[in-house]
C-alpha cells in the first residue's frame, strides 16, 4: 500500500471516539483485581406474607456489590443459618470474577450436595456474583450470557374459577390485559381443585381423616370437561396451561394427559411427582399433550433423562432452587440441544430478585418458551428499585447493569422476616383414607 493510499484508507476509516475505547478498556482489562470483602444476609417479610432471604456480597471496589435470592418459603431459617455459618465465612477474600470456579467449589464445599437448602445458598451467591460482573462490565446480565435471543420475556397469567363459567370469565380478563398464555385452575381447595371430596363425605374410615379428600379418579373425570367448556366458549386461540401439582400417580396421569389432548393445551404442568418421572414415557406413547415438569427438582438427574430422551416439552426449575443463573443457563443450553423449551418457575411467594435472575437467562436463551408470571404490591416496588415490570403479557427488566434491581435496605429494615409459625410447612393434602398426597 502506497503512503497516500494508506492516508486515504485512514481518512475513510470510521472515527472511534477516544472516550468509548477508554470506557471499554476501563470496563475490562484495565480494572484492578477485586476481592470479596463482606457478605451478609438481608431478610424481609416484604411488608406482607413473604419470607424472603437475600445475600448481599460486597467487594474491595467501593460501592460495588451484588445481590442474590435464596428463596425458600418453607425453610427460610435453615437457609439463613447455612448462609451465615457456612457460605459467608468461606466466601470472604475470594475473587468474585471467577463465577464458574466459585460455583463448583461452593458446591463441593459441603461434600453432600444438590439438596434444596444447599441449592438456595449456591443460587444466592451465584446471582450476586453475576450482578457484580454485570455492574463491572456496565452490562445487563443477559448481555454477558450472549445478548437478547428475542425481544422480551413472555409470561403466562394465573386464572381459574369455582365453576366453568368463572374459568371462562377469568380467562377473558387475562386476554383483555394482553396475556396470550393463561393457566387455568378449577374448583376449591387449591391445587388438586376439582378432585376433592368435601369434608366428612364419602366412605371414611372409623375415627379416621375427615378433611377434604383428594381423589385421583374424580380429578381425571372433572378437569377435561372444564377445558372442553373453556374451548367451546373461548376458542382455541388462547394458549392454555393447567397445573396438576404432582397430584396424580401412574396410569391416572397417563389417562388425564390422554383425555386433555382434544383441548390442545400449551402444556400440562407437573402431572406426576419427581419420584415417578418414568411414567412420562408412557404418556409420550399414547398422546401429544405437552408436558412441563420440574418446579421441585433439585438434582440434575431429575431433569437430565427427561430432556435427553425428549420425554417432556418444558423444564420449569426455579432458579433459586437449582443453584442460580450458572446452572439455569446450562439447563437452558441442554434443553436447546434436545429441542425442549424452558418455562422457569416463579410462584406467588417468590421474590423480585429471583424473578430477574430467571429473566436474564430467559432473554438470552433460544430454548426459552415462557416464564411464570409474578407481580408485587406497590411497597415491594419501593423496596426493590429497578424491579421487573409486566406489561401486556411480557416481563421487562430495567436494562441497568447487572441484575438491574437493588434492595432499599432502609425500607426492608422496617419489615423484618417473621420466623414461620409451626415451622412454615407446605400444606398437606390427603386421600380419603388419610394417605398423604404429593404436592
Ligand atoms: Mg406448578
Amino acid at each position: 500500500m502506497e503512503r497516500r493510499d494508506f492516508l486515504r484508507f485512514a481518512l475513510a476509516a470510521p472515527v472511534i471516539p477516544a472516550a468509548a475505547a477508554q470506557t471499554y478498556e476501563q470496563r475490562t482489562r484495565a480494572l484492578p483485581p477485586i476481592t470479596i470483602t463482606g457478605a451478609r444476609v438481608i431478610s424481609t417479610s416484604g411488608g406482607g406474607p413473604y419470607r424472603w432471604v437475600f445475600l448481599k456480597i460486597e467487594t474491595s471496589e467501593p460501592g460495588l456489590y451484588g445481590i442474590g435470592s435464596a428463596a425458600n418459603h418453607y425453610q427460610p431459617m435453615a437457609v439463613i443459618a447455612s448462609l451465615e455459618t457456612s457460605l459467608i465465612p468461606w466466601l470472604i477474600g475470594k475473587d468474585p470474577d471467577r463465577i464458574e470456579d466459585l460455583w463448583q467449589a461452593a458446591q463441593m464445599r459441603t461434600y453432600w450436595r444438590n439438596g434444596p437448602v444447599n441449592n438456595n445458598v449456591l443460587a444466592a451467591m451465584d446471582m450476586a456474583l453475576w450482578d457484580i460482573k454485570g455492574k463491572r462490565a456496565g452490562m445487563p446480565v443477559y448481555d454477558l450470557l450472549g445478548g437478547k435471543a428475542h425481544d422480551a420475556v413472555a409470561v403466562y397469567d394465573h386464572q381459574g374459577g369455582r365453576t366453568k363459567e368463572e374459568c371462562v370469565e377469568s380467562l377473558e380478563k387475562s386476554l383483555a390485559n394482553g396475556f396470550t398464555h393463561v393457566r387455568i385452575q378449577y374448583g376449591e381447595g387449591g391445587y388438586g381443585g376439582g378432585g376433592f371430596i368435601p369434608p366428612g363425605e364419602g366412605g371414611r374410615a372409623e375415627g379416621g381423616y375427615q378433611g377434604p379428600a383428594f381423589d385421583e379418579e374424580l380429578y381425571v373425570d372433572t378437569i377435561p370437561p372444564v377445558f372442553d367448556y373453556v374451548r367451546a366458549k373461548a376458542g382455541f386461540k388462547p394458549k392454555l396451561i393447567h397445573d396438576v401439582h404432582s397430584h396424580m400417580s401412574g396410569m391416572n396421569a397417563v389417562e388425564l394427559a390422554r383425555r386433555l389432548q382434544p383441548y390442545q393445551m400449551f402444556y400440562v404442568e407437573d402431572i406426576l411427582p419427581p419420584e415417578q418421572i418414568d411414567y412420562y414415557r408412557n404418556i409420550r406413547q399414547i398422546c401429544t399433550t405437552p408436558q412441563a415438569v420440574g418446579e421441585v427438582f433439585s438434582h440434575p438427574y431429575e431433569y437430565l433423562p427427561l430432556v435427553e430422551n425428549r420425554l417432556i416439552d418444558f423444564v420449569r426449575c426455579r432458579v433459586a432452587a437449582i443453584g442460580g443463573i450458572t446452572r439455569e443457563k446450562k439447563i437452558a443450553n441442554m434443553c436447546e440441544i434436545y429441542g425442549v423449551r424452558t418455562a422457569f418457575q416463579e410462584g406467588g411467594e417468590n421474590d423480585p430478585v429471583n424473578q430477574m435472575a430467571s429473566y436474564h437467562v430467559d432473554l438470552s436463551s433460544s430454548a426459552f418458551g415462557i416464564q411464570e408470571e409474578n407481580h408485587f404490591p406497590p411497597l415491594v416496588h419501593e423496596m426493590f428499585p429497578g424491579i421487573g415490570e409486566i406489561r401486556r403479557g411480557y416481563l421487562y427488566g430495567s436494562g441497568k447493569p447487572g441484575l438491574g434491581l437493588d434492595i432499599d435496605e432502609k425500607i426492608v429494615a422496617k419489615y423484618p422476616l417473621v420466623p414461620p409459625k409451626g415451622g412454615g410447612v407446605y400444606k398437606t393434602d390427603r386421600k380419603i383414607d388419610g394417605t398423604v398426597v404429593k404436592p
